[in-house]
């Protein structure tokens, strides 16, 4: 054992050396060293080949400047990524994220992650991530539309349907996805899978804007289901009410539970008596069409309130489904879920939990399902997208539906496959080993590249 803490401890040393001002990546690379170095350490074709040191350096970096003008006619100037990770088991894949606080690091790690998560997929994909410091908020269509046109304009030698296929992520959504499909279109003269998250009637595919959120509830499902529980009748908390928090929303009151709160980066908003249907209906109006924010939910619906700066985590529920985005939920919040009561943690958001918020919920032995595998399904609809795509055709809803589920139903399989001990189910060894054996084999058959 301290053969394998020994062999972390040296990857990091250097890792941390290589990658300063970095540590949202730092912190999603050790996590995965944590969880596959017993796999390294005794398996010597692995060590040999540096799979772990190859693994954690991409592929490839584009960094591009994307000059934009306001309505009022001044110049604008964002810096835009694409983070081409890993090729070794199909072509890149993963979102774009436009948000002020993106920057390498916050890309690498996401870009790293999205690797395994694909992996998990059953789909063959590489991993990848891209975005923009550029903030959506408070700007107009139209200078979003030229935002996107300039990003697209660099970005469109880069991506292919065969090489990388970007998708959403926060701050891309149908609207950001349209234009930049528009500009690749118009640019590279092809109507084709380059990107993913299109709207149906530009090629996309049923279900990919539920996908992430009903993937995430489908493998809660799965998890409750070792424990003979099901989510009929739970109490779930949500973070966020962007694209994943309303499909987790929707799904889990389609399956019998009462989701209480939503929240943004300005506060969270507290419903005891349950965000229904029609009460969602009416958020993705204002979150989707008029841009709102949602503290506003509170001056329609008086019962509820809304909590200033707030993180939904100290409400009392059975099932929390972080929705927003990465370290949301320190030791401190996770203590609070446990205690409780809160039985089942499904991340819809990628890495929203800090490490020391994961080691209270393994802890506490709760069923604790870690993004790569519970949020998977929106880049497994993805890749359903690009698979209709390249054959020129749409699958029906309930169809997409079924394999999304099929999917997620392996996903977590895998991880049962690859983190049971003792009876207890580590989800977040799982993941990590089944996510990493695949890409790694893949790695050493096609030699040293
Ligand atoms: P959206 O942009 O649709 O929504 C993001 C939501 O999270 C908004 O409510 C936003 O509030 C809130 N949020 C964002 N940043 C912060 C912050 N720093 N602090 C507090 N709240 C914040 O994004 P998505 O729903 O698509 O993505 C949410 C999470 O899910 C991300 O972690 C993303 O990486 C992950 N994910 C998304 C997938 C997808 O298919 N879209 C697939 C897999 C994972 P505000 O409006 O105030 O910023």
């Amino acid at each position: 054992m301290s053969k394998v803490i020994d062999a972390v401890s040296a990857f990091m040393d250097q890792l941390v050396a290589k990658n300063p001002g970095q540590p949202e990546f730092i912190q999603a690379v050790h996590e995965v060293a944590e969880s596959v170095m017993p796999i390294v350490e005794s398996t010597p074709a692995y060590r040999k080949a540096k799979i772990l040191e190859r693994i954690a350096e991409p592929e490839r970096v584009i960094i591009f400047r994307v000059p934009w003008l306001d309505d009022r006619g001044d110049i604008q100037v964002n810096r835009g990524f694409r983070i081409e990770m890993n090729s070794a088991i199909g072509p890149y894949k993963g979102g774009l994220r436009f948000h002020p606080t993106v920057n390498l690091g916050l890309l690498k790690f996401l870009a790293f992650e999205q690797v395994f998560k694909n992996s998990l997929t059953t789909i063959m994909m590489g991993g990848g991530k891209g975005g923009s410091d550029f903030d959506p908020k408070g700007k107009s269509d139209n200078e979003v539309m030229r935002f996107c046109q300039s990003f697209m304009s660099e970005l469109f030698r880069h991506i292919g349907p065969d090489t990388d296929v970007p998708a959403g992520d926060i701050g891309v959504g149908l609207r950001e996805i349209g234009f930049l499909f528009g500009q690749y279109k118009r640019l590279a003269n092809r109507f084709c899978g380059v990107l993913t998250g299109k709207g149906l009637e530009s090629g996309g595919s049923f279900i990919r804007l539920e996908a992430t959120g009903y993937g995430t509830t489908y493998f809660a499902q799965e998890m409750l289901a070792t424990r003979g529980e099901s989510i009929k009748g739970k109490v779930a908390v949500i973070s966020g009410s962007g694209n994943v928090a309303q499909y987790t929303a929707e799904k889990v009151t389609q399956l019998g539970g009462k989701v209480v709160t939503l929240s943004d980066s300005s506060g969270t908003i507290v419903d005891k008596d349950g965000i229904d249907e029609e009460k969602l209906a009416w958020v993705m109006d204002l979150k989707n069409v008029r841009r709102g924010r949602i503290s506003e939910y509170c001056d329609k619906f008086k019962r509820a309130e809304f909590r200033p700066n707030q993180r939904p985590w100290d409400v009392k529920c059975d099932i929390a489904f972080p929705s927003a985005t990465q370290n949301e939920i320190g030791a401190t919040d996770a203590r609070t879920l446990v205690d409780n009561g809160c039985v089942c943690v499904a991340e819809g958001a990628n890495m929203p939990t800090e490490p020391d918020g994961i080691d209270v919920f393994v802890a506490a032995k709760i069923l604790y399902g870690p993004g790569k595998a519970a949020n998977a399904g929106g880049v497994a609809v993805s890749g359903l997208e690009m698979a209709q795509n390249s054959q020129f055709h749409q699958w029906r809803r309930d169809e997409v539906d079924t394999r999304l589920h099929g999917i997620m139903r392996s996903i977590h399989d895998n991880c049962v496959k690859y983190g049971e001990e003792n009876g207890f189910v580590n989800y977040v060894r799982g993941a990590n080993i089944a996510g990493f054996v695949k890409v790694a084999d893949a790695m050493l058959a096609q030699g040293v590249v």
